[in-house]
């Protein structure tokens, strides 16, 4: 599977893929302190705020509120809405509906997920362009690109033609100044495979393919990362940086462990060059692995087949684990090439502007698969992260959820029935929702919104990284499953900050929001504000 949320013949799924980055151990001292350091400004400079509020009107309310006001309050908005609609036009809907105080402009991607119009074979939202942008959508970098950051990686031709020369952030950042308004650029590693050099970042699938999605491991591609943020941090007046990789490990990835379609056991990654020798520094044995991970796929081809193990598919997995320890080494060094590539962003960021601010954008996996939650350990990635945005969409989760529920119910799980399985499932992750034919159709409740806003507040507990949750406004789901409503994101945003929130991030994009809803979560919003 690769990256981001998109949809495919009318359903919506991800593809996934893996990746690491390496960034050498040396950029992991600096980080802490600078997250410290920015940490320790961050709350002094909300002390200074609440003094301030407090001097006029003594008392904690004064304190709350002051907190709350500077509470950030995102939208996450492609470059194309402006382009249709206009900056001042779009900005007016944002702040007025949306009650927003902080643009998530997507200034890099080739996905659809949060960059161009609608998708298509969705119902197009009451504003903008009323058609889809199917010829025109490429994708790529939203800015201009100065060349002078991308000397070390062979992948220099990224620009997105699709707007001509619009640059989103030129566009925005000065009307966004005069509003008050914060503005972060985020992206996403999502690529395609037709673009100069690409193949030279790209991870090796099982099979020995190349795949499209690139490796964290591989210099080109942690270079340009880095390149990337050292650009926008430098030649733009910005208030932050997010970055998201909607990918899991080559074990989770085999099992079919996600939402969307199951993948093929073949294609997983990675297993290039670079991930072999950052795995036998580790004292992990490539070869092994690879041995491993051939008997895992035949096991899943099987399953899927429901040609059951003599003793059982949870029984037999376990048995290859415990052949293979590999298997869970070689998801590992996935997560931890991805915790470094986090350092790595993070440091570059500080290193050119300590005050902007930088997060991450934390799969909606996290929610459903067990093992991929237990590799979000966000004490481990505290340090490098100022804000997460952990996504807790609710209407289309129900779908996410039941769509990940078959997946694993024809591998690991291949002998728990369905309702059986999701009941687990709730168990172990601690939410509660309705049954498995029915939440396509009702979607998850704010319930579950305040849980896992909750889970995570928990487990940010001691550490100075905000919370921002990640709020579903009519993110794509199947005809005939839930859509959202007024109420339902109304709810779900007032759940979240019930949970703990420090802020939030309505998501995925403006495009595809119809302004009721988005008035729904302004409501929240404004009600939270004034309570
Ligand atoms: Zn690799």
């Amino acid at each position: 599977m690769r990256g981001a949320e998109r949809v495919e013949r009318g359903r919506v799924c991800w593809d996934a893929s893996d990746e690491p980055d390496d960034c050498g151990n040396e950029t992991h001292g600096t980080p802490a302190e600078q997250w410290r350091d920015t940490s320790m400004e961050r709350r002094e400079f909300l002390q200074g705020t609440a003094a301030t509020a407090m001097a006029a009107a003594p008392g904690a309310r004064a304190m709350a509120d002051a907190v709350k006001a500077e509470a950030m309050i995102g939208v996450q908005v492609g470059a194309v809405s402006f382009v249709d609609e206009g900056v001042e036009q779009t900005l007016d809907v944002l702040q007025q509906d949306g009650a927003v105080n902080t643009l998530f402009v997507a200034t890099f991607t080739y996905g659809r997920g949060i960059a161009g119009r609608q998708v298509p074979g969705q119902p197009l939202p009451d504003h903008g362009k009323q058609q889809y942008d199917t010829g025109t959508f490429y994708g790529g970098s939203y800015t201009k690109v100065d060349p002078r950051y991308f000397r070390d990686t062979v992948f220099q031709s990224f620009r997105a033609p699709d707007l001509g020369d619009f640059d989103v952030l030129e566009a925005v950042l000065p009307a966004a100044r005069k509003r008050g308004l914060k503005t972060v650029c985020w992206f996403e590693d999502v690529f395609r495979k037709d673009l100069p050099n690409i193949d030279q970042l790209q991870e090796k699938e099982l099979g020995g393919s190349n795949a499209a999605t690139l490796c964290f491991n591989n210099p080109n591609y942690r270079n340009w990362l880095l390149g990337m943020v050292e650009d926008w941090a430098r030649t733009y007046d910005v208030d932050g940086i997010m970055w998201g990789s909607e990918r899991q490990g080559a074990f989770s990835n085999m099992l079919g462990a996600h939402a969307g379609g199951p993948g093929q056991p073949m294609r997983v990654t990675c297993f290039c060059d670079y991930c072999q020798e950052r795995a036998r520094k580790q004292g992990i044995n490539p070869e092994r692995a690879r041995q491993g991970f051939m008997e895992l796929a035949k096991f899943v081809e099987a399953s899927r087949q429901s040609q059951r193990p003599v003793d059982g598919y949870y029984v037999t997995l376990w048995r290859l684990m415990l052949k293979y320890p590999e298997l869970l080494a070689w998801e590992m060094l996935w997560t931890e090439s991805l915790r470094d590539t986090y350092a790595a962003i993070y440091a570059k960021v500080k290193e050119v502007k300590p005050a902007l601010q930088v997060g991450w954008h934390i799969w909606h996996t996290n929610s459903f698969n067990p093992i991929y939650r237990a590799e979000q350990d966000l004490t481990a990635i505290a340090p490098w992260s100022d804000f997460l945005k952990i996504v807790i969409y609710n209407n289309c989760g129900g779908e996410r959820m039941a769509e990940y529920i078959g997946n694993v119910g024809h591998t690991i799980y291949g002998d728990v029935p369905g309702d059986e399985l999701l009941e687990f499932h709730y168990r172990v992750l601690n939410y509660r929702e309705k049954e498995l034919a029915e939440i396509p159709f009702t979607g998850l409740s704010s319930d579950y919104v305040y849980r896992e806003s909750k889970r995570a507040h928990d487990g940010l507990a001691g550490a100075k990284t905000l919370l921002l949750p990640g709020i579903d406004i009519d993110i794509p789901t199947a005809q005939g499953h839930s859509k959202c409503t007024p109420q339902s994101v109304h709810d779900a945003t007032l759940a979240a900050f019930r949970g703990g929130a420090d802020g939030l991030i309505l998501s995925r994009k403006y495009s595809e929001m119809r302004l009721a809803n988005l008035k729904g979560a302004g409501d929240a919003i404004r009600e939270w504000r004034q309570a």
